[in-house]
This record gives C-alpha cells, sequence and structure tokens, in this order.
C-alpha cells in the first residue's frame, strides 16, 4: 500500500465515523421531534376537549340556584335578612320568608347581591351606589308581587325579618 492510499483509508475511516455520528445524531432528533410533536397534538387534543366543554356548558341555562353551594345559598340568605332589616321591607315591600322556594325571586336577590358586592368593593365607579339602590326599588315591587302571590303551602311566619330555613334547597352541590 503507498502512503497516498494509507492516507486515503484514514481519510475514509474518519468520514466514514463521522457519518456514523451524523446519522446517530439525526436519528436522535428525529426521534425527539416525533416525541415533541407527539406531546403537543396531546396538548392540543386536551385543549380541544376543554374549549369544547366550555362551549357546552356556555350554552347551558344556569340559574343561580343549580349551581350555589350549601355556603352560597347561607351567603345569599343572610345577605337578603340584612337587606330586609337594613331597608326596613315590611308592608307592600315585605319579602315573605318563603322567597327561597321561589326560584325567580332567588335569580333576582342573587343578581342584586352580586351587584352589592360589586359596587361596595373598594372605590366603586362614580354613582354606582345609586345606581344599585335604583336597582333595589326596581326589584322589590317585582319580588313582592311574586310572593304576595304565593299560594303554597310551604311556611309563612309572621316575622318577616327573616328566611326560612326550610324552604333553602339543602341538596344543592
Ligand atoms: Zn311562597
Amino acid at each position: 500500500m503507498t502512503r497516498a492510499a494509507a492516507g486515503d483509508g484514514a481519510v475514509l475511516a474518519e468520514l466514514d465515523d463521522r457519518l456514523t455520528a451524523l446519522d446517530e445524531t439525526l436519528t436522535g432528533l428525529g426521534k425527539a421531534l416525533v416525541a415533541e410533536i407527539e406531546e403537543r397534538t396531546a396538548a392540543l387534543d386536551a385543549l380541544a376537549e376543554r374549549v369544547g366543554q366550555a362551549e357546552a356548558a356556555a350554552g347551558q341555562l344556569a340559574a343561580w340556584a343549580e349551581t350555589a353551594t350549601p355556603q352560597q345559598w347561607q351567603e345569599l340568605t343572610g345577605w337578603v335578612d340584612w337587606l330586609v332589616t337594613t331597608y326596613e321591607l315590611v308592608g307592600d315591600r315585605r319579602v315573605a320568608p318563603c322567597w327561597p322556594s321561589h326560584p325567580g325571586v332567588v335569580e333576582e336577590l342573587a343578581a342584586l347581591r352580586g351587584a352589592w358586592i360589586v359596587v361596595t368593593a373598594k372605590q366603586p365607579p362614580g354613582d354606582a351606589m345609586v345606581q344599585w339602590h335604583e336597582s333595589l326599588h326596581r326589584l322589590l315591587p317585582r319580588v313582592t308581587t311574586v310572593l304576595r302571590g304565593c299560594k303554597d303551602t310551604h311556611s309563612r311566619g309572621s316575622i318577616p325579618r327573616c328566611h326560612d330555613p326550610a324552604a333553602v334547597p339543602q341538596a344543592s352541590r
């Protein structure tokens, strides 16, 4: 073998080694890429599922009472007790204790409380509290009309300043 031929052999061997290394690198990169694609595909699938669930949930009408926890019922009834006492809702403006048994009234009062929470938060905008009172006085006739028309047999205590605990659904989630 000539010196030149021996040199060529060494170069070829080195090139072969480099090709092998390159091949291993590419194989490794390919596997990593496949793993990455699989991971991202799974993440996209999960996201699509969540979007689907959110769309389904958004398409369903859910009344406050349908999703309220016992704790939220307690907060609402406590707040209505406070409302009745504070604004002296007696006589024509009486909120009958059976109000938790009237779904529409529950929704109105829950909405009113939601608005109250917002406007009593720190630094409410401008006349927000005045507007809330306007809402209160617009709502009261609707509530009292429904409750006055109540022909149900559920408890009607003579004390207007409380809610009837027996009227609160306990089976809420
Ligand atoms: Zn009633």
